[in-house]
């Protein structure tokens, strides 16, 4: 049992963020058990791919390049990776906690009845055993997981390592076909609908939130303008997306989306432990809050006792004054 196998995303020639910072965490595991950084690239085209994942590191590429496998389906992509891993008997396959990650770590996992650490935010290797950090209890505490035995299938969350880049490995990709017929695929994508603008709150670098404090639709207003002029998403409380201020998509939090950005900005969120696990892992947290008591406090580096309508105008104007 040899070799960290990674799966490299990507879409239309395209890898994102998560897949070259899961390449950074793949090295650390690869080197602290000396063995092989395996890039796993399955799509269709995926030329460029191959190139880039040799150039953030791989040693080894494993290159599926089929039309079946682009978009993305579980049920190709999937089975694939299973008989691979089957064929190379891996240490460990490393997936982001994405959407797609996800939904392959857990197929591969059933599949190889291998043991899945989910939803890391950290990686260490000590004794030839991969140790992996996840919050626990919305946040509040860190467990350190392992598997005991077989191949470990782990999913980390994205912006909790950095994106290997430029390392300038090369070489060429060993090539495996597709072992799913597109006849035999149940899934079929009929096409794309684009998201109107705005920045997306799992890989934005600042998000602006705005809670309860809002007072309705209208009361994001400001929030929207201070996102706009930091090139921020915008992000919201449970409690403004079940009052139907905004929509779901916005919502951070236990039910909502993981965020770890390098500036959380929240604004009349009281800081409840739910909206907390999805952003205290932010690298910086603002509260803007009128209730000095409010336990959002606790967690931000920076507090603001004052009215969000406010302090949020404000900021606006001196931010566009001088990021202009
Ligand atoms: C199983 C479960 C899952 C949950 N999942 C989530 C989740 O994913 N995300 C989430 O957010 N919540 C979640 N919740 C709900 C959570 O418990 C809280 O109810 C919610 O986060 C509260 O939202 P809030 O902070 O916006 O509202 P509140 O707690 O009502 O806080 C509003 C804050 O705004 C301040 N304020 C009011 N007016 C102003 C003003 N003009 N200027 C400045 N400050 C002002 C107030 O002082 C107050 O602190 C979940 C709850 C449960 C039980």
């Amino acid at each position: 049992m040899s070799g960290v196998f990674v799966f490299i995303e990507n879409a239309d020639g395209q890898i994102p963020a998560i897949a070259k910072e899961m390449m950074t965490a793949g090295r650390i595991i690869a080197d602290g058990l000396s063995e092989d950084l395996v890039a796993l690239v399955i799509g269709s085209d995926v030329d460029d791919v191959v190139d880039a994942a040799f150039d953030m590191g791989a040693d080894d590429v494993l290159a599926a390049d089929d039309e079946s496998l682009a978009p993305f389906r579980v049920e190709a992509v999937g089975p694939l990776v299973v008989s691979l891993a089957q064929d190379k008997e891996p240490s460990v396959i490393l997936a982001g906690a994405s959407t797609r990650g996800r939904d392959l770590a857990a197929w591969v996992a059933a599949d190889l009845d291998a043991g899945l650490v989910a939803d890391g935010t950290g990686i260490k290797v000590e004794d030839d055993v991969v140790k992996v950090t996840r919050p626990v209890y919305a946040g509040k505490l860190l467990a350190s997981v392992f598997v005991t035995e077989g191949t470990q299938v782990i999913t980390l969350r994205g912006r909790s390592f950095p994106q290997a880049d430029g390392i300038g490995n090369s070489g060429s990709a060993e090539t495996v076909d597709a072992v799913v017929a597109e006849d035999d695929i149940a899934s079929k994508v009929t096409g794309f609908a684009a998201k109107d603008g705005g920045v997306s709150l799992t890989d934005a670098n600042i998000i602006v939130s705005g809670g309860r404090g809002v007072a309705g639709p209208e009361g994001f207003e400001p929030v929207q303008a201070l996102a706009d002029v930091l090139g921020a998403a915008m992000g919201a409380s449970r409690a403004a997306v079940d009052a139907g201020w905004i929509p779901y998509e916005h919502q951070v939090g236990q039910t909502g989306k993981t965020v770890s950005p390098d500036l959380y900005i929240a604004a009349g969120i009281s800081g409840a432990i739910q909206h907390q696990a999805g952003m205290r892992t932010s690298k910086v947290i603002v509260a803007i809050n009128k209730d000095p008591e409010a336990p959002i406090f606790k967690l931000a580096q920076y507090g603001i006792v004052g009215d969000l309508f406010e302090v949020l105008p404000a900021l606006t104007e001196e931010f566009s004054g001088r990021l202009s």
